[in-house]
């Protein structure tokens, strides 16, 4: 229980609560990225989590920015040391988020928001519980992730079909999530996922005891 009395005292109550592990999931061609990104913009307090991956950098990606990018004989050390909160093979590669940064921000009452799969996110809602609310981003229908998919030009057919089977396959894990965003209007989108953000920091049983 949250004394009374501390809602009465000089100190600041915005940060004597523990932090948030917001999980963003969806197949790509969702918008899942713009999500992020306008999140980041908005809340200049919420932290992106840059994972580990053993897959090779895309051109302008670069080391520490969006990825980690370790050989497998390091990410698979760091494993078996326990260094990771949850890890998958997504598409032939290892990825993985460091459970000592999470562990802090949890502890320190900062936020972060993670952009990962259907397996991370079970593991961190398995391992974090309430510190962890897990977010899934689908397309209007399938047919819409198709179009979308194939305008961009940027992956073969058979690429693309494989993406579909396994966005389809995402979409069946819907359960182990605590909100779905249809993202058909991408104002509205963002304007959900702001109030998602807005409302779970706001929950009093986030207060520190
Ligand atoms: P990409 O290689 O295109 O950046 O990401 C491929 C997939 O891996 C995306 O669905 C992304 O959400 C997921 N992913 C990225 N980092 C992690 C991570 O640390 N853990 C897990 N489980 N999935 C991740």
């Amino acid at each position: 229980m949250i004394p009374y009395n501390r809602t009465v005292g000089t100190r600041d109550l915005r940060f004597d609560r523990h932090g948030i592990i917001f999980i963003v999931s969806g197949p790509s061609g969702t918008g899942k990225s713009t999500l992020v990104e306008a999140m980041l913009a908005r809340h200049t307090d919420l932290t992106l989590s840059i994972s580990y991956t053993t897959r090779e950098p895309r051109a302008g990606e670069e080391q520490g920015r969006e990825y980690q990018f370790v050989p497998r004989s390091d990410f698979e050390a760091r494993r078996d040391r326990g260094e990771f909160a949850e890890w998958a093979e997504v598409h032939d590669a290892l990825y993985g988020t460091a459970r000592a940064s999470l562990d802090e921000a949890v502890g320190l009452g900062l936020d972060m928001l993670l952009d990962i799969d259907v397996q991370g996110a079970r593991q961190l809602k398995a391992a974090y519980t309430d510190a962890a609310v897990a977010v899934m981003v689908l397309p209007p229908s399938w047919e819409e992730l198709a179009r979308r998919l194939t305008e961009r030009r940027t992956e073969t057919p058979e690429v693309i079909e494989r993406r579909l089977a396994r966005a389809r396959g995402e979409a069946e894990a819907l359960g182990s999530y605590d909100y779905w965003i249809v993202n058909a209007d991408r104002a509205d989108a963002i304007a959900t996922l702001d109030a998602i953000v807005r409302a779970e920091r706001a929950r009093v049983s986030r207060m520190k005891s």
